[in-house]
């Protein structure tokens, strides 16, 4: 402390440094009441003070720069501040105190202000007034000034006391409304918390919300593209009604105009019912006509053939073969029948020189001429059709009933096999009497099916080799095998004959007689490897039993069509040595010779009306009684070889079918039941 400065002049630095803080304006949320000061209480106090200690504020303001009222707004406050607040809490009222303690215990001092050296000092005047100064005797009057002042400062020191009791009210209040302002920030912490938990779930709820919306902004664009496509679709199927509903009209149109065309077919067809009536009764009526003239047919037809011969005879000459010697002009002839060229021939004359007559001159005899007449004679150029064109007549007394049987006789390699299967490689022109019969009969019985006849067929195919049966049909293990069929007849008292283990094969149709006659080929193809040329030594009996039947008239008939292939009728070389296997040979000869004289004794027999015919003579007669007999037709091919060499076997082959063709067979009876 400067030592020249009095204790009063300390208070009022004090004094002054306070106002300022009573007068800084408060943010506190205090009463006005409290916190202002009437303008004339703060001034008139302070004022002479600060007239006097001008000058002197600037070394006191560091000591007590600190507020009275601590601020709870965001004024900012140092650390210095803060501190002498507190030291200013402390030490406010005693301060004061030790101010009045100070002033009464001091030792009263000269009231000239200390005064810098070179200046005069002039002592304050209280109220305004230039303090007059007084002499340094007058210490009355000094004592008096002192007291005066005195009692201003304690009037002072009173009106702070008061100050500084309404301030630490105001304190106190201020400290409870921050205690309550506390309180109510932590309730307020607590609801902030609890708004900004909520906040978060709000968050959490709004993305799960935002990827809801995502999710159904998804969905949406794709139900988008559905609608779209459902529209695009609905379009296209309105487009498509439009266009089906066009159809449905034109339809409509279209079954209108049907109806209408139906209604008068309708009526049509009631009519055309009536005309099939009438018509069905005029069919009936031409169909029992048509019946009556289809009998008339028959029996004409078998006049016919009765007029031609029960039992026929064609002789037939094969050509020249291949690397075959020419035969010498005139060997053979074919003379023209009565009606000239353009009749087909029914002759032939064969010219043979006998070698052992001789003419007296020496000179060779003249040829022997042999004429044979036939029913028909066919020349070597003779085709397949052209024979058949003659036979089938005869095979279509089959199908009217009558047993029908057809022979080929001759020497081997006269052509008797060639007429009867046909000629080799499968060539249709060189089909045999066979198949073309066959085939024939197939076409006939379907067009008669359309009168109200059916008709079924059934094949058989054996050979006769040295008296005994062999299927040719054989199948499987007995294929190749000869033997052990036995010809017995079907039943007791039964005309029919049957040939034991044989095959009877229902047939249709071409193919399956073609698979026949190849079965049979092979079958014989197996014994030709077994037993030389075994072929040409035996019978070959192609039979057809056929049955036909018309129900609506009751009717039916059964005949069996028999087409034989006979065993070579060239006899035994005498001049041959006899071995054994010329012993067999000839064995085999005089079977066949035995079975075809008995095959001419038969018919001799049934053409002169014998009481006893040698069927059983030989397998093949009785094979065959019961198509040569009685009502049936009968018709011998002879076949003849064209060559020299052959002219003596031709000859005797000529002879036997002459004496055949001057067979009468009775009238035929057709196997009508
Ligand atoms: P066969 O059965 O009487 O022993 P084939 O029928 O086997 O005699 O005939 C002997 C040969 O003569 C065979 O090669 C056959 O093709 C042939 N042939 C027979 N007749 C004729 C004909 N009319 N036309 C052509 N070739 C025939
Ligand atoms: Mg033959």
């Amino acid at each position: 402390m400067d030592p020249q400065r009095s204790p009063l002049l300390e208070v009022k630095g004090n004094i002054e440094l306070k106002r300022p803080r009573i007068k800084a304006p408060s943010r506190l949320p205090l009463s006005g009441s409290r916190l202002k000061r009437r303008p004339d209480q703060m001034e008139d106090g302070l004022e002479p003070e600060k007239k006097r200690t001008r000058g002197l504020g600037a070394t006191t303001k560091i000591t007590t720069s600190h507020p009275r009222v601590p601020s709870l707004t965001t004024v900012p406050q140092t650390q210095g501040q803060t501190t002498a607040q507190k030291v200013s809490k402390k030490t406010g009222p005693r301060c004061s105190t030790a101010i009045a303690t100070g002033l009464k215990n001091q030792k009263p001092v000269p009231a000239v202000p200390v005064q810098k050296p070179g200046t005069s000092a002039v002592p304050p005047m209280a109220g305004g007034k230039k303090p007059s100064k007084r002499p340094a005797w007058d210490l009355k009057g000094q004592l008096c000034d002192l007291n005066a002042e005195l009692k201003r400062c304690r009037e002072r020191t009173q009106t702070l006391d008061q100050e500084n009791q309404q301030l630490q009210d105001q304190l106190r209040d201020a400290q409870q409304q921050a205690k309550a302002l506390g309180t109510e920030r932590r309730t307020l912490e607590g609801h902030l918390a609890k708004v900004q938990a909520q906040a978060e779930q709000g968050q959490q709820e709004l993305k799960n919300l935002r990827a809801c919306v995502l999710e159904l902004e998804e969905r949406l664009s794709t139900q988008e593209g559905l609608v779209q496509e459902l529209q695009k679709k609905q379009v296209e199927l309105q487009e498509e009604r439009r266009g089906l509903t066009s159809q449905l009209e034109e339809k409509e149109r279209r079954l209108q105009t049907s109806e209408a065309a139906l209604s008068s077919s309708r009526a049509e067809v009631a009519s055309l019912w009536q005309e099939t009536a009438a018509q069905a009764a005029l069919l009936a009526e031409r169909e029992e006509r048509l019946h009556g003239l289809e009998m008339e047919r028959r029996r004409l037809h078998n006049q016919l053939q009765e007029l031609k011969g029960n039992i026929r005879v064609f002789c037939r000459v094969r050509p020249v073969l291949p690397g075959e010697p020419t035969p010498p002009p005139g060997l053979l002839l074919f003379p023209s029948g009565p009606g000239g060229p353009s009749d087909p021939p029914t002759r032939l004359s064969l010219s043979r020189s006998d070698e052992r007559r001789g003419t007296l001159s020496g000179a060779p005899a003249p040829p022997t001429r042999h004429d044979f007449s036939f029913d028909r004679v066919f020349p070597p150029g003779s085709g397949q059709d052209e024979v058949f064109e003659e036979i089938a007549m005869l095979v279509q007394s089959a199908l009217d009933g009558y047993p029908v049987c057809i022979f080929a006789y001759g020497q081997t390699g006269s052509g008797k096999t060639f007429t009867m299967e046909g000629g080799p490689g499968g060539d249709p022109q060189l089909e045999g009497l066979i198949p073309r019969a066959l085939r024939h009969l197939f076409s006939v019985a379907q067009e008669l099916s359309g009168q109200g006849g059916t008709y079924s067929f059934v094949a058989s195919y054996v050979e006769i080799y040295n008296e005994t049966v062999r299927d040719l049909l054989a199948t499987g293990t007995r294929k190749g095998q000869g033997g052990e069929c036995e010809i017995r007849r079907a039943g007791p008292g039964s005309e029919e004959l049957t040939v034991t283990n044989a095959r009877y094969v229902p047939v249709s149709c071409e193919k399956e007689v073609e698979a026949l006659l190849h079965l049979a080929r092979q079958n014989r193809a197996v014994a030709r490897t077994a037993q030389n040329e075994r072929s040409s030594r035996s019978h070959s009996v192609f039979q057809l039993q056929i049955s036909g039947e018309h129900s609506s008239r009751g009717l039916q008939c059964g005949a069996s069509l028999s087409l034989v292939d006979l065993a070579g009728s060239e006899r035994l070389d005498p001049g041959l040595a006899l071995g054994p296997g010329e012993r067999e040979r000839l064995r085999e000869t005089q079977a066949i010779n035995s079975s075809l004289s008995t095959l001419g004794l038969v018919i001799m027999a049934l053409s002169n009306k014998e009481s006893h015919v040698p069927y059983r003579n030989s397998k093949l007669t009785y094979l065959l009684q019961n198509s040569l007999g009685g009502s049936a037709k009968m018709l011998m091919f002879v076949n003849i070889s064209p060559l020299e060499e052959n002219v003596s076997e031709s000859l005797n082959s000529l002879r036997f079918a002459s004496k055949v063709n001057q067979c009468v067979i009775g009238t035929a009876q057709a196997n009508r039941k």
